[in-house]
């Protein structure tokens, strides 16, 4: 039988991301309200949310400050615009701090409402500055294969995610991918099992392959993520980025970092940027840059670009009504500011990381568990069949039914085909890691039972 709110919630609400038809009889979970690392369901289950919402919820639920510098901002300026040469004090505030946070050469942001938001500024940008350059033919962007930008038109076609592509109508032009850094999906595998570091190398070229086809002086933009999150959290050999530099270099394109995920702390570091050395021209953001708590979203512009924008480029006809909305950039400030005062980042990386990184790696004497991996506090699981020591039958879906499994054991992981991902809030406990790893076993193990032949 469906709770009531649960049969309204069918009759006329349709999900992101969500098969209708699937749903079958059970109708959605609904989720009531939330404290610190845990969510609450209607039927009063307590459940850690290890996916932090979705990658967001940095600081955890329920921080009193960001409520009162949203009812604070709300009292003084609810809204007001940023176009045409306005401004208001929280979003200078922000602009300026983000400055302050990230890599040297990004001095400036122009802020949206959300990371697809981000990415399509990202593209208008790119293309803008290689037109003011004087070289409108270098148009080209590159993206990866399960690379995950956004639901927008520009965001998905900078995405590499093929069931999004296949769902009809014509994408964006001029934007093409390559394969991606998946050591174990696609290095590990068949006949050629290669290094770790040698499959890394070889992702990088394989963009410097598709330069040359696409012509040397063609190609305005890469676009990566530093971990890709929504393809699986999949962590590069070291050699890859190193490499990737080099190529981009040599062909002068420009390299944008998608940070929606990988920034404000996840990777151990306010950027993934950081963790990798790189001096991204453009970086989107959002998620983690208010802890979930209101939608925004921005792209970090490195010095090469804007100086040409502003010096050159004359109006730049673009923007959205709540770019840098004044409630939104207030409680983003204050998060920062909670971040950077409880030293959240530098917990992540000197602490909880490491912490997190050893007692993840225990997971992998089960027998479904073919690898481990984490970096800060981002973590996968690959699972395989114990009986041939490869993937399941796709049939099957035996990550899928491991996510269901676990949430109802009371851990919210997410299924990436078959792998599983945690990517909780950064203010996590070391005891409430121990209990993810606890949970997260016992969800495998009741998964290996439902596929034991
Ligand atoms: N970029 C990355 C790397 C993401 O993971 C996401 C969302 O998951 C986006 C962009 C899109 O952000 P939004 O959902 O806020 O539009």
């Amino acid at each position: 039988m469906l709770h009531s709110l649960q049969a309204l919630d069918r009759a006329h609400h349709l999900h992101p991301f969500t098969d209708f038809k699937a749903l079958g009889e059970e109708g959605s979970r609904v989720i009531e309200r939330a404290e610190g690392v845990y969510i609450y369901d209607a039927e009063g289950n307590r459940i850690l949310d290890g996916m932090a919402g979705l990658w967001c919820v940095n600081l955890g639920y329920g921080r009193e400050e960001l409520v009162e510098a949203a009812t604070e901002q709300m009292r003084q300026l609810p809204f007001y615009n940023t176009f045409f040469k306005t401004t208001h004090p929280p979003v200078v505030k922000l602009a300026a701090k983000l400055c302050s946070l990230a890599p040297a050469n990004l001095n400036h942001v122009f802020f949206t409402g959300s990371g697809s938001e981000a990415n399509d500024t990202v593209l208008r940008m790119v293309r803008r500055y290689w037109v003011v350059k004087g070289k409108p033919e270098k148009q080209w962007v590159i993206g990866r294969e399960n690379g995950y930008h956004g639901s927008t038109v520009a965001g998905l076609s900078l995405g590499g995610m093929a069931p999004m592509h296949d769902q009809g109508g014509p994408r964006v032009p001029g934007i093409t991918h390559v394969r991606q850094p998946y050591w174990f999906g696609e290095g590990r595998v068949g006949e050629e099992r290669q290094d770790p570091e040698a499959f890394g190398r070889q992702c990088a070229a394989a963009i410097e392959e598709r330069i040359l086809e696409l012509g040397e002086d063609k190609v305005a933009a890469f676009i990566a993520e530093p971990v890709q999150g929504a393809g699986g959290a999949i962590i590069p050999p070291e050699s890859y980025w190193p490499a990737v530099k080099a190529v981009l270099a040599k062909y002068d394109i420009l390299l944008v970092v998608d940070e929606v995920i990988c920034g404000f702390g996840r990777l151990g570091e306010w950027f993934g940027s950081v963790h990798y050395d790189l001096a991204p021209d453009l970086m989107p953001i959002a998620k983690g840059l208010s802890s979930g708590y209101l939608p925004i979203g921005g792209v970090l512009v490195g010095d090469r670009i804007a100086d040409t924008l502003i010096e050159e480029g004359g109006e730049f006809f673009h923007g959205f009504t709540y770019s840098g909305h004044p409630v939104c950039a207030a409680v983003a400030l204050r998060n920062l500011e909670i971040m950077e005062a409880e030293g959240v980042v530098e917990r992540v990386r000197d602490e909880l990381g490491p912490y997190l990184a050893r007692r993840w790696a225990t997971l992998t004497d089960h027998p479904l568990v073919g690898e481990a991996r984490s970096l800060g506090l981002m973590a996968a699981l690959e699972l395989i069949d114990p009986a041939s020591g490869e993937r399941f039958d796709e049939a099957l879906t035996a990550g899928n039914l491991c996510r269901d499994i676990s949430f109802r054991r009371g851990l919210v992981m997410r299924s990436v085909g078959d792998t599983m991902i945690i990517s909780p809030p950064l203010v996590i406990s070391h005891e409430q890691i121990d209990d993810l790893v606890s949970l997260a076993r016992e969800a495998l193990d009741e998964t290996a039972r439902c596929l034991a032949p």
